[in-house]
């Protein structure tokens, strides 16, 4: 079932239901693709109809980031938990590796990030194959599609920062003939070993955007827009908007 949460709308799902839905459209025919909107996504998404339609056009739209659980609480639609992206294609992964295997392509951040992330992952997933990498700094998006299609993968995780990564999992992704196609922000740079998670202790109490703060001051600019949803989640909950 989803839930609009001020013009997005959010499957309500928890880790586990999600990871299994996951999993099946990656076994499924045609391109699938899975968005995982945190506040900035949804903020933005109010002025970007573009934007917007990419996010409530995707199979599953799961909740990243402890900000959209506060604001379906604020409309009165509480969803049932918080879904981080990197833990969703963590347990795909996961159960694609129990289950036969399954062809992943990464694409996204800094040169050298994927092919470490592949390494990483490789090991942490022996029955997967890898089946190739491609930087997030490129320019023209035709020759990345033939990469990626010549690698035939059957999950495509796509780490290009929002709304860049849902753009173009839209726009190309039929073309690589993927099944599932999952835009995750910075998870390559985690799986790398390049930026570090906050640990479990914060993430339970739902301070992981306080952590990454704390590592990456630099985003102090773009969080303190976050209360703005919440404010916004009370307006339209004060004035019953349908929508919000
Ligand atoms: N990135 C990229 N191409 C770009 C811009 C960003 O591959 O043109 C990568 C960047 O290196 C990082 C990820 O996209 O690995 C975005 O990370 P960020 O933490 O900003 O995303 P968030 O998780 O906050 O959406």
């Amino acid at each position: 079932m989803k839930l609009m949460i001020e013009g997005v709308a959010f499957d309500n799902i928890t880790l586990d239901e999600a990871v299994a839905a996951g999993a099946e459209l990656v076994r499924s025919e045609g391109f699938h693709y899975v968005v995982t909107p945190n506040p900035e996504f949804v903020l933005r998404a109010k002025q970007d109809p573009d934007f917007r339609r990419v996010l409530n056009g995707a199979d599953l739209t799961i909740p990243d980031g402890i900000g959209v659980i506060y604001a379906a609480k604020i409309l009165g639609r509480p969803l049932k938990e918080r879904v981080p992206g990197i833990d969703f294609a963590s347990g795909v992964m996961a159960a694609l590796n129990g289950s036969g295997g399954a062809r992943v392509y990464l694409l996204g951040a800094k040169p050298g990030v994927a092919e470490q992330a592949m390494a990483n992952l490789s090991a942490r997933y022996p029955n997967l194959t890898f089946c190739g990498c491609h930087d997030g700094y490129f320019q023209e998006d035709a020759p990345v599609v033939e990469a990626v299609r010549a690698a035939r993968p059957d999950l495509l995780l796509v780490c290009l920062g929002a709304p860049r990564q849902e753009l173009w999992m839209a726009a190309h992704g039929p073309e690589t003939s993927a099944h599932l196609a999952v835009g995750l922000g910075g998870a390559l740079d985690v799986y790398a070993g390049v930026a570090e998670r906050a640990p479990e202790r914060w993430q339970k109490l739902g301070l992981e955007w306080l952590y990454r703060l704390k590592k990456e001051p630099w985003r102090l600019r773009r969080m303190a827009k976050l209360p703005l949803l919440l404010v916004s989640a009370a307006g339209s909950r004060l004035t019953g908007r349908r929508d919000g």
